[in-house]
């Protein structure tokens, strides 16, 4: 982290959001069952974000935008989903708003639907499977703790895409070689034509004000033979104690 609570991004690889493939997957599977579609990558980042625009575009999507400015920086949910808000009204006609439920670094989930309430579209989320889509509407299953439920939205519509829905095809090896020094197009905070009041720090009131690493002392820890009476009696210990069962 660094000092203002932000994350130290230089010292992190950028990757690929799992979440995010995933609805990157079902974007590809909606424009297969419609034809005459075009699938937009949209991210928020510094300009190294350039390496996931170019494997969306090896996996299949057709065209991929960052919004990359320093006035983006030091956002929270509210600011990154006015941000990218803004620049979805700059794409312009849009049927169809994917993302994945959640970061993983930031495991907060908030931002689709938070994306959905600014645009006032209606939200699917946790959706795992794509059962139809025509040019009106979208039916997905949605993936919840006690079962599954199958909804269906009118579109314009934004959907979230859960972990277990099906992992994104591999990209192709000559879209791979087409697109290896693509240059996306990068659009600054000017081009989304935002109220400034509302992005970045400016724009949002998550603040965090200390963070602890936790580091388990010895006493904490117990050593457990690789024999199945240790592990057998270890299981007993965390279903009694309902860790796990
Ligand atoms: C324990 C904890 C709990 C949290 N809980 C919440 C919560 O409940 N709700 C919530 O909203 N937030 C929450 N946050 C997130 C917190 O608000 C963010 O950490 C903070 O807003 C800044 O984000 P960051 O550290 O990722 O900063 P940054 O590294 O600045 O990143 C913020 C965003 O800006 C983008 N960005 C950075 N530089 C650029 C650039 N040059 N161009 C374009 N984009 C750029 C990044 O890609 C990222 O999307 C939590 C964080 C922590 C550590």
């Amino acid at each position: 982290m660094n000092a203002d609570g932000t994350v130290n991004r230089a010292a992190l690889p950028a990757i690929f959001n799992p979440e995010d493939l995933k609805a990157l997957e079902m974007a590809l599977q909606v424009k297969e069952q419609l034809g005459d579609t075009e699938v937009v990558v949209l991210t928020m980042g510094p300009e190294r974000a350039a390496t996931i625009i170019r494997e969306s575009l090896s996996r299949g999507a057709d065209r991929g935008i960052i919004i990359s400015d320093a006035r983006f920086a030091g956002s929270d949910t509210l600011a990154t989903s006015y941000a990218l808000s803004c620049a979805i009204s700059k794409i312009g006609q849009v049927d169809l708003v994917m993302g994945g439920r959640q970061a993983i670094d930031g495991d907060t989930a908030q931002v689709g639907p938070q994306v959905a309430e600014k645009l006032n579209l209606p939200q699917i989320t946790y959706a795992e499977r794509l059962v139809a889509v025509d040019g009106k509407s979208i039916t997905v299953t949605r993936r919840l703790d006690n079962g599954v439920e199958t909804v269906q939205a009118p579109l314009p519509a934004l959907v979230t895409v859960t972990a277990s829905a099906a992992d994104c095809r591999y990209p192709h090896a000559h879209r791979l070689l087409r697109f290896a020094k693509t240059r996306p197009e990068i659009w600054n905070a000017d081009d989304v034509n935002p109220d400034f009041s509302r992005l970045g720090k400016n724009g949002s009131p998550t603040k965090v004000k200390k963070i602890d690493n936790v580091v388990l002392a010895h006493k904490e820890s117990q050593r457990v033979g690789d024999n199945k009476e240790e592990l057998n009696a270890l299981m007993a210990t965390l279903v009694a104690d309902h860790i796990v069962g």
